[in-house]
């Protein structure tokens, strides 16, 4: 049985008037991966999403799914399900019957859609509810209701549209472990839009990071955190300082900083307990502001207060230099 298949994108442009939302993006996704775009508000990652899924007429470039160019396809025949972050479940059909719609736009018989959709919603763990009205349901289980739904026409690729983002935050980590195990089980590629940066560590083999309708950089979610290419995915990604050295700019992961006798000088703007570390905000004499993770032990052996001087240190071969 096959994994996943190819899903291209070719030059790939929006605009709506004179605004350009995505410019021109080339992209091969790599079959049965999760995928997250991720990127700031307004950057083009849902008119990316709802160009896939055909709910987006495109302005330039096409779409190739499993090799063939959907680009001009209806939504329903492309071999894309899409997601939507309001769920949008219609309020006056049952849990099964919702699941069951698209069977009944396509003339599937009652008894096949009925039993198609048993399935699909003992998958998501849903068969309890299936009888009420989805005003009857949790967030979380509007959701699940939400997912069945999508993957009932079979997909070849699944489009989430900010998931999650209107669950509580406890909600959200469950339901994002549930749907990365989904796609396991599945094996078909998801594609997930978020702009959350923690979201997409957690949950994506591949993250691609957009930035003012363009790809800024594209790769494994190890790759991409720990290589920014530029000094905007390093900012948006987290977890790094930038410093300006007299080369260009690089990167420091903040737990690679130590707060040592010899050092770049700096002084200490706020310090923040975070359990398992505290993190001690500086800024330096030339500007840049700096961020010190230190484990909770070795902080508490000494510790520092804002306003003090310090002296900053790490090892150079920590440092990462980013693309001018
Ligand atoms: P994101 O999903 O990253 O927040 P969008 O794809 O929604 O970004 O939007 C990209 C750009 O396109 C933004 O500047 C947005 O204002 C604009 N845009 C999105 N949808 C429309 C629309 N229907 N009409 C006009 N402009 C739009």
């Amino acid at each position: 049985m096959r994994t996943g298949y190819d899903l291209e994108l070719v030059h790939l442009t929006k605009r709506y008037g004179d605004t350009v939302a995505v410019r021109d993006l080339n992209h091969v996704f790599s079959p049965g991966s999760y995928v997250c775009f991720l990127g700031p508000s307004g950057c083009g990652k849902s008119s990316t999403l709802r160009m896939i899924a055909g709910h987006e007429e495109i302005s330039e470039g096409s779409i190739l799914l499993d090799g063939q160019d959907v680009s001009r396809l209806p939504p329903a025949q492309r071999g894309t399900a899409m997601m939507f972050q309001n769920y949008a479940l219609f309020p006056h059909l049952s849990v099964r019957d919702n699941v069951a719609f698209s069977l009944r736009m396509k003339g599937v018989d009652k008894d096949t859609r009925h039993k198609r959709a048993n399935e699909l919603l003992d998958l998501v763990d849903m068969t309890h509810l299936a009888d009420r009205l989805p005003a009857q349901l949790s967030g979380g289980q509007q959701q699940r209701v939400a997912l069945a739904r999508a993957l009932v026409t079979e997909p070849k690729v699944l489009l989430l549209d900010e998931p999650l983002s209107a669950l509580d935050p406890f909600l959200r980590i469950r339901m994002r472990s549930e749907l990365k195990k989904l796609q396991r089980e599945l094996g078909i590629t998801f594609i997930h839009v978020t702009h959350g940066q923690d979201e997409a560590l957690a949950l994506a083999d591949e993250i691609v990071v957009m930035n003012n309708a363009v790809i800024e950089q594209a790769g494994p979610a190890r790759e991409v955190w720990a290589q920014p290419d530029t000094e905007f995915v390093a900012r948006f990604i987290g977890g790094h300082n930038v410093i300006a050295l007299p080369g260009g700019k690089a990167t420091i992961r903040s737990d690679a900083v130590t707060i040592a006798p010899e050092g770049l000088p700096a002084t200490v703007i706020a310090v923040e307990y975070q359990g398992a570390s505290v993190a001690v905000s500086t800024r330096t004499e030339t500007g840049d502001d700096v961020l010190a993770l230190l484990p909770e032990e070795q902080f508490f052996a000494a510790p520092n207060t804002p306003g003090e001087s310090v002296r900053l240190a790490w090892d150079e071969r920590r440092l990462h230099h980013l693309r001018a």
